[in-house]
């Protein structure tokens, strides 16, 4: 069975690409009936875990991706972490190393003095003597002296590292005994049964470590499937300077979850010359083993149509629901779906969808400049008396279409001749739906006042 896992450390939120990761995992577990697993790695105790897993909830619930059984916590496992430490010095694979700060100082220095990697010297490898007093050591493995560290990385290909160039005998526990990220992920992903590791390609550094230890604890080394980076448009690492990084700030920014999860499937991942996925074609066609090798671009012109598609495809109950949220409530209007269907086909976000919305709602307080100017007129204002006492009875869209053309030709005018400076009157700018259908939501009374607030206002 594949169990994947996502492990992020805390931070208080969730980040973009760390939500790619997740997706990932997520879709490679779900696809093949296998488990997604949610870990927190919070060693670091400084850090507030528990907020972090809220946000991480938060999002994934938002997301409406699931994870099997409990988070786990790495601050919760402590013990088991020096179970396993404890084991390794038994087994003579791991040593207690004394060497103090200023003796690391004074190594490094040399070392760089000598334009060689500072690395541990491996003094106390085979060390039988009198500890010194007073100091508390630290727990180094024994990693291979010689030889290659070899796997094979399901988007990177083959992958080998020469031990003696890349490994010393890395700390596995501090000398608070608090253990190292590298010890933690490996006993976690053995322990909790993962077969594929994807993460991002910033680990790849990890992985010969992780190697030497899972030999070292005689566990099944997993599949590991490093993914390249998201960067911005600038080409740079993606970061705050190239928008948010919260994927919660996405919601409050009008996103829908499906357009931003197909979104991030797409980046660094195709399926043919595809772009729009549903969760189900997600989980029917993705493989972690087609994940490109070179590092994606945030393209957020395309997250924007992603998500205008989506919202256009929506149901409008769904979306009237969400747009409560954004400050517009129109769950119990009459003309519900004709305003859903109006302002979802142009809307890039919820935002400007409710945005747009409550322009039509609410009658507008002042009026456009530009748009006053260019269209409120001496005779598009007689136009528009006119027009209101024509509108009597509250009409639908097609018969207000129907009465304004005899209208327009009774009166020798045209239709742009009155949509723009009614539109004006209703919504205090020049760009709305068409103005038939606005007269159906609003309906001829409400038309008729803030025509005649217009007409009040004058030139
Ligand atoms: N906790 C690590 C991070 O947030 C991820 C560890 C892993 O995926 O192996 O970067």
């Amino acid at each position: 069975m594949i169990v994947t896992r996502f492990a992020p450390s805390p931070t208080g939120y969730l980040h973009i690409g760390g939500l790619r990761t997740a997706l990932f995992s997520y879709l490679y577990a779900r696809a093949n009936g296998g488990k997604f697993l949610l870990r927190i790695e919070d060693t670091d105790l400084k850090r507030n875990s528990q907020e972090a897993a809220k946000a991480i909830e938060e999002a994934f619930k938002w997301c409406n991706l699931d994870y099997d059984g409990q988070i786990v916590y790495q601050s919760s496992r402590f013990d088991l972490y020096k179970q396993y430490v404890q084991k390794l010095l038994d087994e003579g694979k791991a040593y207690k190393c004394y060497m103090s700060k200023d003796e690391l100082d004074e190594l490094r220095a040399q070392q760089e003095a000598r334009k060689e990697r500072p690395r541990y010297d491996n003094r106390y490898r085979d060390f039988t003597g009198t500890p010194p007093a007073g100091i508390e050591p630290v727990i180094r493995i024994k990693s291979p002296l010689s030889g290659t560290i070899e796997f094979n990385d399901g988007i990177k290909g083959e992958i080998k590292f020469n031990a003696a160039d890349i490994l010393d005998d890395f700390i596995i526990a501090r000398s608070d005994g608090t253990p190292t990220y590298n010890f933690t992920v490996v006993i976690d992903d053995a322990l909790m049964g993962v077969t594929d590791v994807i993460r991002g390609d910033d680990h790849l550094s990890n992985t010969p470590k992780q190697i030497v230890l899972y030999n070292a604890l005689g566990f099944k080394i997993p599949k590991f499937y490093h993914v390249a980076m998201i960067n911005g448009a600038d080409g740079s690492k993606l970061s705050k300077r190239h928008g948010a990084t919260d994927v919660m700030e996405y919601k409050r920014m009008g996103y829908l979850p499906q357009a931003l999860l197909n979104f991030l499937v797409r980046l660094g991942w195709s399926h043919g010359d595809d772009e729009i996925f549903s969760m189900e074609e997600m989980k029917r066609y993705f493989d972690p083993n087609h994940i490109s090798k070179s590092a994606s671009t945030f393209n957020q012109t395309k997250l924007e149509w992603l998500n205008a598609h989506y919202i256009k495809n929506s149901d409008d109950d769904e979306l009237a629901i969400q747009l409560v949220e954004f400050g517009v409530d129109i769950r119990s209007h009459a003309k519900k779906h004709l305003i859903a269907q109006q302002y979802k086909q142009r809307a890039k976000t919820l935002v400007e969808m409710a945005e747009g919305i409550k322009v039509l709602l609410n009658r507008p307080s002042c009026y456009d400049e530009k748009a006053y100017k260019k269209f409120v007129t001496e005779s598009s204002l007689s136009l528009l008396t006119k027009f209101a006492d024509t509108l009597s009875a509250n009409l639908n869209a097609k018969e207000c279409e129907k009465r304004t053309m005899e209208f327009l030709d009774a009166n020798g005018a045209k239709l742009k001749d009155l949509a723009q400076p009614l539109r004006v009157a209703i919504t205090g700018g020049s760009v709305s739906p068409s103005i038939f259908e606005i007269c159906e939501i609003l309906g001829s009374d409400e038309v008729k006042t803030r025509i005649s607030n217009l007409i009040k206002k004058g030139l």
